[in-house]
């Protein structure tokens, strides 16, 4: 860099953004050259250094913003980092090279695509697309789809991707004990069929990147001189691609060494069921010679007490590299771990929901508090005792946003809107709402397509205007592509917002929704809908939504409100904090996973306790601990018996309650009457009954629903109620969305 594109400084006061750092950090922050490995527990600042790490190379003038490389594990992380560098600078940043690892290579995949023979407007498929795809090549390979389910199939050439594999790597040695050694071949044909449709899934945004660096050095070298500084975040959880294209960025010919700097804690991997190699850290030193290492012990997010407490759950585990983690600020030792027992999973959500409006009562903001589940299926108790204490909240991860029916429907919509030779999309939607289009009706349209060498809608088009579709059918697709025509004018005319709205109204999806019985059910995904179209407006281009949507990863979320509560997957939360954490579920099989205790062995069993270790210090001031004495997994109740981690947490830190009847009573009004009362069990580790239990609401009641306001109940059939809604008019839904007002 030349000496001119040093100066001018920032006018901001030399080191300000070095305040309040301690030692160690401000070393972290200060050694900008050469490899660097920084070590450390949950909450020790890791990622605050990164950050200021990112702002103290520009405010130095070492780089220009677009020099600097920064991963993030989630868009989430990637936005914040981006907002603390820009409040650091005082000014807007614009240009990053910023993101999660699939977000930065789909970036230079945009550019580099045509080497691989691959459009650079590719589409990147998600999951459903993907099984969709296989299944098809398998249907037309005649495999049987029992005997070969395509997601394990999809599952193995995941794996292989993740492992960087191409088909043509993969010897007899790779393969696996599936389809008889023929899933390498389905690869193949896999990878040549997302080649045609000019499309590439998550895994190869990562693949095709690293094999671009390996076949042409020129690109390497390219962003070789480009960047000058790397910075990983959460750098245990890389998984063996992810390594390769770091190190391949990282790595040069010259004798210089690489300005590569990774943060990470080996307590807090998590991902080694996706590939993840905690391996990498290990060998950081090897690969990067003379890179530094430097510890972080301070730990200044959670009280003494829950800092004594996770490091007392994670000292289980064996194969730990060991840390040292000690409290950062001096101050009161905080409350205990309360470890709450109830009856069955339906209370354990009231008691969180009442407990979030106690401290809401006391002043404690709902952004501030989080749940964080296990597992995807321990959401809906808590939506429901959320929605009916009036308690705003968000999911985020578990049921994802952009995984609802809906959401990818409206997303097929605009994918076949923007990308007519989308066969993927369209096949989606070309009978959604119902157009009479049969099974045997679209093989024909495929496999001509196919003989074609045409998408669909362009053969569809042809078919139509030939006269070769016939009866209710030409009528219903001709107006259905006649919508595809006048979205695509409006969408030149007037832009993508108005466009997409119009699309979804004209072809019929939203009176489909709007016309849809189960009111309570298609009036959600109405808002889901809405909710989508008021994002689309937030992105320049219909093609920059859809890229977006189509990297958004766990933790992320259209709105960030910071005024709901947030509910979560253990695994959705790494990096975050809150001031209170809900840590519910906490029995043997659910948490210890039923799966780690099977299968596992020992790593299992370890990962596990590693999440716990992750879930207890996401809390600033409060856990609260909860497990239920019954469970309701579906449709059936199951017994269930504390997690061994509720025993590996040291007494002294903990305060173990139980809801008394009295408090029961409280969160049930008298109306919702037991067919059986619920056992309250009295202590809190004993084996429990198993209870069953039937909400009853009487004829008559007025109730409330968060949505539809305030009804009558006129008849009720077992939980199912048919209300009569002063505004929303004739409704039936389960009795546990509505709240008894009288
Ligand atoms: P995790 O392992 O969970 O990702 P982390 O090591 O990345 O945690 P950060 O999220 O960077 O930790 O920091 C944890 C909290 O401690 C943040 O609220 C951060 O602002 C605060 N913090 C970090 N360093 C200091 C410091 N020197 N003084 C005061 N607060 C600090
Ligand atoms: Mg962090």
């Amino acid at each position: 860099m030349s000496d001119d594109l040093l100066s001018p400084r920032p006018s901001t006061p030399a080191h300000d953004h070095l305040a309040g750092l301690n030692e160690e950090q401000r070393l972290a922050v200060e050694t900008t050259e050469g490899p660097l490995l920084i070590l450390a527990g949950a909450g020790t600042g890791k990622t605050r250094v990164l950050t200021t790490r990112f702002a103290h190379i520009l405010l130095e003038g070492l780089a220009w913003p677009e020099q600097i490389l920064a991963v993030t594990f989630t868009n989430k992380a990637a936005r914040e980092m981006r907002e603390r560098v820009s409040a650091i600078l005082e000014k807007p940043v614009e240009g990053l090279w910023l993101g999660t690892f699939h977000s930065l290579c789909a970036r230079m995949l945009r550019q580099h695509a045509p080497r691989l023979g691959l459009d650079r407007q590719f589409t990147i498929l998600d999951a459903d697309d993907q099984l969709r795809l296989l299944k098809q090549i398998m249907v037309a390979e005649k495999i049987d789809l029992k005997s070969a389910p395509p997601p394990q199939l999809l599952h193995h050439i995941q794996l292989w991707k993740d492992r960087a594999l191409l088909p043509e790597d993969i010897t007899a040695a790779h393969d696996v004990d599936f389809m008889n050694g023929r899933a390498r071949h389905f690869y193949a044909l896999y990878q040549t069929r997302l080649k045609e449709l000019s499309a590439c899934d998550f895994g190869d945004l990562m693949l095709h990147m690293v094999t671009i660096f390996r076949r042409y050095p020129e690109v390497l070298t390219q962003y070789h001189r480009r960047f000058r500084y790397i910075l990983v975040d959460e750098y245990q959880d890389t998984n063996t691609i992810q390594y390769l294209w770091l190190r391949l960025l990282a790595k040069r010919d010259t004798q210089q060494p690489a300005n590569i700097a990774c943060v990470g804690d080996d307590d807090q991997s998590i991902y080694s069921w996706r590939g993840a190699e905690i391996a990498n850290i290990l060998r950081f030193e090897k690969d990067f010679p003379g890179a530094k290492v430097i510890r972080l012990e301070r730990n200044y997010r959670s009280t003494p007490r829950i800092l004594s407490a996770a490091s007392g759950v994670i000292a289980h585990n064996e194969g730990r590299m060991g840390k040292t983690l000690r409290p950062g600020l001096e101050g009161e030792e905080g409350e205990r771990i309360s470890v709450i027992n109830t009856p069955d999973s339906d209370d354990e959500a009231r008691v969180v929901a009442e407990t979030i409006r106690s401290l809401h009562g006391k002043n404690q903001s709902y952004g501030d508090m989080a749940i964080l589940i296990r597992a995807g299926f321990q959401t809906r108790p808590f939506e429901e005792s959320l929605m009916r204490s009036g308690i705003p909240y968000q999911v985020i991860g578990g049921m994802r946003f952009y995984e609802r029916a809906e959401i990818r429907d409206g997303t097929a919509y605009m994918r076949a809107l923007a990308h007519p030779a989308d066969d993927l999309a369209f096949e989606r939607i070309i009978n959604v709402p119902k157009r009479g289009v049969g099974n045997i009706a679209l093989s024909k349209l495929r496999q001509n397509a196919r003989d074609r060498q045409l998408p669909l809608q362009a053969t569809l088009q042809e078919q139509l205007a030939q006269g070769m579709i016939k009866g209710k059918a030409a009528a219903t697709l001709s107006e259905f592509m006649a919508c595809f025509d006048r979205a695509r004018e409006t969408l030149a005319k007037q832009g993508h917002v108005v466009a997409v709205e119009q699309l979804l109204e004209e072809s019929g999806y939203l009176t489909m929704w709007r016309e849809d019985q189960r009111s309570v059910e298609a009036a959600g995904r109405l808002d889901n809908l809405r909710e989508m179209l008021r994002a689309i407006g937030e992105f320049a281009t219909l093609e920059e939504f859809l890229e977006h949507i189509a990297l958004v990863m766990d933790s992320d979320q259209l709105q960030n409100d910071t005024n709901r509560v947030s509910l979560m997957t253990l695994h959705a939360a790494k990096g975050l904090e809150f001031k209170t954490v809900f840590l519910p579920g906490w029995e043997e099989g659910l948490f210890p996973s039923q799966r780690s205790l099977d299968e596992g062995g020992q790593a299992a069993l370890e990962e596990e306790r590693r999440l716990a270790y992750v879930g207890l210090t996401r809390a600033r001031e409060r856990a609260f601990i909860l497990h239920a004495t019954s469970r309701r997994i579906y449709a059936n109740w199951q017994d269930s018996i504390p997690s061994r981690f509720i025993d590996e947490l040291p007494d002294e830190h903990v305060h173990v309650s139980e809801p008394t009847r009295k408090q029961n009573a409280a969160f049930g009004k008298s109306f919702w009457r037991r067919s059986q009362s619920s056992p309250a069990s009295t202590t809190s580790f004993s084996r429990p009954l198993s209870v069953k239990k039937q909400i009853i609401v009487p004829l008559g009641a007025t109730v409330k629903h968060s949505r539809f306001g305030e009804g009558v109940v006129l008849k009720a059939d077992g939980e199912r109620l048919t209300v009569n809604f002063e505004e929303a008019g004739m409704k039936t839904i389960m009795a546990n969305f509505v709240e008894v007002v009288s």
